[in-house]
Formats: structure tokens, sequence, C-alpha cells
């Protein structure tokens, strides 16, 4: 376990704390309870902390951001506070999981599997059977 200082934990909020710490703490946070405490409190006197940042990490996604989220993200249907926090994700935290799944939803126009196979069937009976969608 690492010890991060109060000062290094705004740091991490405002996402000013360098690469490789803010990375070890994400992984922390993950694991550690008190360590989520303490950034809450923190949070909690920022009053530019977003709730949806806290939401995410209430609903336990914080290492990644769910599909939708990401589709979400895509279409800009998120709030600042969200996408700021998947942009981090994205580019500081550098996860090549999320990176692969936004590429793929890219590759896909923003929408998800599901939607598109779906349009696209509903378009084209019965003429394009053998397309791999
Ligand atoms: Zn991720």
């Amino acid at each position: 376990m690492t010890t991060f200082s109060d000062q290094e934990l705004r740091a991490y909020i405002a996402e000013e704390l360098a690469v490789g710490r803010s990375t070890l703490l994400e992984h922390q946070l993950a694991t550690d309870e008190r360590l989520r405490d303490r950034l809450r409190a923190l949070l909690g006197e920022s009053d530019s902390a977003s709730l949806a940042l806290r939401d995410v990490w209430r609903r336990g996604q914080l290492s990644c951001p769910s599909r939708s989220t990401w589709s979400d993200y895509l279409t800009g249907g998120l709030g600042d506070g969200l996408r700021q926090y998947l942009q981090f994700h994205l580019e500081e935290v550098g996860c090549r999981v999320c990176a692969a799944n936004l590429a793929d939803l890219q590759q896909r126009g923003g929408t998800d599997a599901d939607q598109r196979s779906r349009k696209f069937f509903e378009t084209s009976v019965g003429r394009l059977r053998d397309v791999d969608v």
C-alpha cells in the first residue's frame, strides 16, 4: 500500500497529479476504502467536484466505465465531469481495454453493436444476409 498525502489527492481531483502516481492511486482506490473516503471528503470541500464522478465511484465502476458510458461519451451525451473523467481514464491512465472499446464503438458509429445490427438488419433484409455485421 502506498501512502498518498492530501495534497496529492487534491492534485488528483484537479487532474494535475503525475501520471504514474495517478495510476497507482486509481489502482489503490479500487481496494482501499479509507483512501476512497479521504478522496470523497476532499471532493466534498471542492465545489468544482462533479456529482457524476462520485456517482461513478458509488456504482463501483472506478477502474473502467461501462461500454454504454463510452457510447454516451462518443455521442456527447455526458456531463462535463463524467466526460473529463473518461478522458482522464483514457488519456492519463491509458487504459487499453477502454481504448479498444472506444475504437470499436467509433467504428460502429458511436452506438452499441445490438442497436446497429438491428438497424442494419431492418434496412437490408434479404439482400445482405452474407455480410458479417
Ligand atoms: Zn478502462
